[in-house]
């Protein structure tokens, strides 16, 4: 579909400058032609008005010459014009290809992108529905099916239905960030958001009995706090989703020149360098096989990756397998 659009954009292209190209090509001759029947035309009247000059011509061989210099000329002329022309279409259609590439790569990748988010995101849908509409059809068949069985079916649908809802509140939650228009940043202190962030996960903290430690700080960012916030959750959750239970998670923070540095670091698996490239993309979970026991759709990240953005922050990750993994956010610091 795109070559054809590229095909039509440099045809376009190259229509524009050959217009341009031919509206002064016909300026230039036309003004040249006059210029020379002009140059002619005082020659001749120096010529006519000279004694010697016309001693030498007669007037109808005179006239000859000049018509027939004022063709060649005329002729000159057109045929460089021609020839000039040529060289901008040849030209013109090179760089308009070239162009119409570079203007056109950034809507494909995103188009692209946008139609393996859809497929994903459809597939994610399904896999839960599938289970319950297998499983229930399969009981309704059995004609000796007993309370226990159906509780424990109406229980897996119910854990299925809560997986759907935190699938589609992760979309919604990005589809949100995405058009998010301008946001009104305000100074956020630092141990507000650590301390937002850790009430959210409270359940998860105490179940996993992780041991948190906070470096305390007076630094503020620049911010939206209700994001911040979400941004922490998400790290802080992958701290704990991705560790053995009672694994130690040190939450930091430090300035450096007109940023603040916020870092989450846990004692966890860790990730694959292969893997790190990837962590950031939508639906992207490492040895899918191994996350499958773990809780998400490798959509946090992503989201964590907007919200950054959107602070004109930047994210990194270090880790190493088996000893654990450190996000580093850089964020603007609060005036
Ligand atoms: P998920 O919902 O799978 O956690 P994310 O986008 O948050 O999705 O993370 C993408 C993948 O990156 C995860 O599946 C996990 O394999 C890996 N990952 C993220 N954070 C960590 C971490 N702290 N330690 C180890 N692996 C992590």
């Amino acid at each position: 579909m795109f070559r054809s659009v590229y095909l039509k954009l440099t045809i376009l292209y190259v229509a524009v400058i050959m217009a341009i190209s031919l509206f002064f090509s016909i300026i230039y001759y036309q003004s040249s032609v006059r210029d020379l029947n002009a140059g002619f035309q005082r020659q001749s009247d120096a010529l006519h008005r000279s004694q010697t000059g016309m001693m030498f011509f007669q007037q109808s061989d005179f006239q000859t010459v000049i018509t027939q210099q004022l063709d060649e000329s005329r002729d000159h002329v057109f045929w460089e014009l021609i020839y000039v022309n040529f060289i901008i279409l040849i030209g013109g259609a090179a760089a308009s290809y070239a162009l119409a590439l570079y203007s056109l790569k950034p809507v494909q990748d995103s188009m692209e992108e946008q139609a393996r988010f859809t497929a994903d995101a459809s597939h994610e849908l399904r896999t839960p529905l599938t289970a319950m509409r297998t499983e229930t059809e399969v009981l309704l068949r059995d004609k000796k099916v007993s309370i226990d069985e159906m509780r424990s079916q109406l229980e897996s649908n119910l854990e299925e239905v809560g997986k759907l809802e935190r699938l589609s509140s992760a979309l919604l939650t990005l589809a949100r960030h995405e058009h998010a228009a301008e946001m009104a940043f305000e100074p956020v202190p630092v141990q507000d958001i650590w301390e937002d962030a850790q009430k959210r996960l409270v359940a998860k903290i105490t179940q996993h009995k992780a041991v948190i430690t906070v470096s305390a700080n007076e630094l503020s960012v620049r911010g939206q706090k209700d994001m911040l916030v979400e941004l922490i959750v998400i790290l802080l959750d992958n701290a704990l989703k991705y560790s053995k239970p009672e694994s130690e998670i040190d939450l930091s923070a430090r300035h450096d020149g007109h940023s603040v540095v916020l870092t989450v670091r846990d004692h966890g698996f860790g990730i694959h360098a292969s893997d790190i490239p990837h962590i950031f993309d939508r639906f992207y979970r490492v040895d899918r096989a191994r996350s499958q026991s773990v809780d998400g759709y490798g959509l946090g990240l992503s989201i964590a990756h907007q919200i950054v953005q959107q602070h004109s922050g930047k994210i990194e990750v270090t880790s190493e397998p088996g000893k654990g993994t450190c996000f580093t956010i850089k964020l603007p610091k609060a005036a």
